[in-house]
């Protein structure tokens, strides 16, 4: 059964290299096969049709490829797709293109819901259940990045990891994950093209500034008030703002990027001029670029939309310290299109 073989994506170059040696074959064949996984994007062993047919049996009887499957699509009016995903397992998760005038940027996903229990996320009211594995985050994206040829005619430009789930708390296969999409023997990009977003886990910061990554980090920050976030942010009482700006100053200080905050809107809850003080107070750590996204309210909701005099006070204050700052508009309101939501009405 497949279930209970391995992934042909989870193991590395060598082993394959060893694995094929093992079966008599000459060494350049494990490039082909490796070839066919992570530069072709194969789903199947059938695929590869410069091996041959014993060699790909052989390999089918040990192993199999754990694809996730896009099952359901919905475009907006603003031409942002969203995709629901399936796993072999049978669990469901998100995945969009977002299109603009000059690139197709996907937000992707990293977890099967989320333990972090954000109070304005769709995504945390479902749970979490299980990790994604590196081999299923990575063909998420090489098929994001088929369906983006397919539908704008053009690759993924960008990379955002800011779909379901927190990738800190599944740090090694993410970061596998964007070993291989990074690696020129496969997708080869840039990985300056690729924006990670937590929540804040505090000691993964640092432990991502030993590691040297090269791509980008952003901060869900959402409120820079304790006790504000501690509500609409549990991880908040856990590693608190004190400890979050030590964990950005150390990554500043080993990596010298700049670091990019997440401030989403919610009226009367995150929007005052207070608020705005304490946001630029907090983001002096290191240099910075702030990014207000407008909130998409759902059905069932909480929380509402800051109203626009509101939100042009609170950018003005942060433009008076000479923060970088760009508002984010709400993409894809009309399809459900923030975290979570489309799993959630899926469900
Ligand atoms: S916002 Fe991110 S970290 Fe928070 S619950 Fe949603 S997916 Fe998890």
């Amino acid at each position: 059964m497949d279930s209970e073989k391995k992934d042909i994506r989870e193991i590395s170059k060598s082993e394959l290299e060893s694995l094929l040696v093992g079966y008599g074959e000459k060494k350049f064949r494990a490039s082909q096969v490796y070839d066919w996984i992570w530069k072709k994007g194969a789903e199947t062993f059938d695929e590869m049709n410069n091996i041959s047919k014993p060699l790909r049996d052989k390999l089918a009887d040990e192993f199999c490829f754990r694809n996730v499957k896009c099952i359901y699509t919905v475009s907006s009016v603003d031409k942002t797709h969203k995709f629901l995903f399936e796993t072999c397992d049978g669990y469901r998760f998100e995945g969009v293109l977002i299109p603009s005038a000059d690139r197709v940027t996907s937000c992707i996903s990293t977890q099967i819901g989320c333990q972090m229990g954000c109070a304005f996320c769709a995504t945390g009211q479902l749970g979490f259940k299980r990790n994604l594995t590196s081999g299923e985050i990575f063909h998420q994206v090489f098929s994001l990045n088929r369906l983006s040829a397919e539908i704008f005619g053009t690759p993924l430009s960008n990379i955002v990891i800011m779909g379901m789930g927190e990738p800190l708390m599944n740090y090694e296969n993410t970061l596998a994950a964007i070993d291989k999409i990074c690696s020129p023997d496969s997708m080869g990009m840039s990985p300056q093209r690729i924006t990670m977003s937590t929540c804040g886990i505090a000691p993964q910061i640092k432990h991502l500034a030993d590691d040297g990554i090269r791509f980008n980090l952003s901060i869900s920050l959402h409120s820079a008030i304790d006790s504000k976030r501690n509500e609409i942010m549990p991880i908040n009482r856990k590693y608190n703002l004190k400890e979050l700006s030590e964990a950005i100053s150390y990554f500043h200080e080993k990596t010298g990027t700049r670091i990019t905050y997440e401030y989403l809107m919610l009226g009367g809850v995150n929007d005052s001029l207070d608020d705005a003080r304490a946001l630029t107070e907090f983001t002096k750590v290191s240099p910075c670029k702030i990014n207000i996204i407008e909130y998409n309210p759902h059905p069932d909701d909480t929380f509402r939309r800051t109203n626009k005099e509101t939100l042009e006070n609170f950018i003005r204050h942060i433009e008076s310290r000479n923060i970088v700052v760009t508002i984010r508009k709400s993409k894809g309101s009309d399809i459900a299109a923030a975290c979570g939501q489309l799993a959630n009405m899926k469900k």
